[in-house]
């Protein structure tokens, strides 16, 4: 008889656990393969969230980053949110801090503020409204008034801005992971690669937006690589896309952009600390409850938009 290999034993005891302790493991698109293999649910920031608000279990375990299991507790804070490792912040969300937000909205007091779900707690809670890749258009459009300030990632403002009549005060924050991409990677593939597509996330800069077929969220991403009748698809985002693309279309080629892609907080979650998560319920996540409520607002806001 076949013995259980150490990476099975770590999945055996975690789906003991997860069902003797209520759980449910929420996993971002970003995540290593064999997290997003033993998740309950993949997806990005706006899924991930409507399902932390959704769901009916006791205990949630986020595999992400900080802002994403912060956003699970806002939403649903009476569930024990643990974070496998609490150390995995976002360098992009890091680029903005309630001082300097208070300090731009007394020189912009005309703009509603769109925070994009890559921001602290705090800085959600000093916002008007929140949005994700997937709907920062829709939410823009959905502001009564026509001025927006827009934090924190210049990228994702650039992209709006060009399909909506509203003026954008944009922040000059951007995700570094994203950044690697340059047009010259994408030029050179589709060289090598003859009749490849190329679709990016909207963080990667407006020279690599241009040049794509597609631009959208991760999960929008997934939609297009999937029906794309193109044998290559070159993406442009976080090297963890490439497990689900290709497990679902095994007969096209993907190709990350550039190697260099990979968000090393995304990457800070295992299959050892998920099973460590489980067995202590730490390290747990929450927000100061007046901080939570207004920051509810905002959020809400948003999944009343989409
Ligand atoms: Fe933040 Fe970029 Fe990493 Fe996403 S990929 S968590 S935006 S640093």
């Amino acid at each position: 008889m076949r013995t259980m290999n150490e990476q099975e034993q770590i999945i055996s005891e975690i789906n003991k656990l997860r069902k003797e302790k209520n759980a449910v493991i929420l996993a971002h698109n970003y995540q290593r393969p064999e997290v997003q293999d033993i998740a309950d649910y993949t997806g990005d920031s706006l899924g991930l969230s409507q399902q932390a608000a959704n769901t009916e279990a006791d205990v949630i375990v986020f595999c992400g980053v900080h802002f994403m299991a912060e956003t699970a507790y806002i939403l649903a804070p009476d569930k024990t949110v643990v974070m496998p490792d609490d150390t995995a912040g976002c360098p992009l969300a890091d680029m903005i801090t309630v001082e300097a937000l208070l300090q731009r909205k007394k020189e912009l007091p005309d703009h509603t503020v769109v925070s994009y779900i890559n921001t602290s707690a705090a800085v959600k809670a000093h916002s008007d409204i929140c949005c994700t890749s997937s709907n920062a258009v829709k939410v823009i459009e959905s502001v009564p008034d026509d001025k927006v300030l827009y934090v924190p990632d210049k990228n994702l403002a650039l992209w709006a801005n060009e399909t909506t009549d509203k003026e954008i005060a944009i922040w000059p924050g951007f995700c570094p992971t994203h950044h690697y991409i340059k047009p010259a990677h994408i030029k050179e593939l589709k060289e090598k690669h003859e009749g490849a597509e190329f679709m990016c996330h909207p963080e990667c800069i407006p020279e690599v937006t241009e040049l794509a077929d597609f631009v959208g969220s991760t999960s929008a991403m997934f939609r297009y690589g999937k029906q794309s009748k193109a044998p290559t698809v070159i993406v442009g985002s976080e090297m963890g896309m490439l497990h689900k693309l290709q497990k679902e279309s095994p007969e096209k080629k993907f190709l990350l952009a550039n190697k260099q892609v990979v968000c090393p907080n995304m990457k800070r979650t295992t299959l050892n600390k998920i099973k460590d998560a489980l067995v202590n319920l730490e390290p747990k996540i929450t927000v100061e409850e007046g901080i939570r409520q207004k920051a509810l607002i905002s959020v809400q806001r948003m999944l009343e938009v989409v």
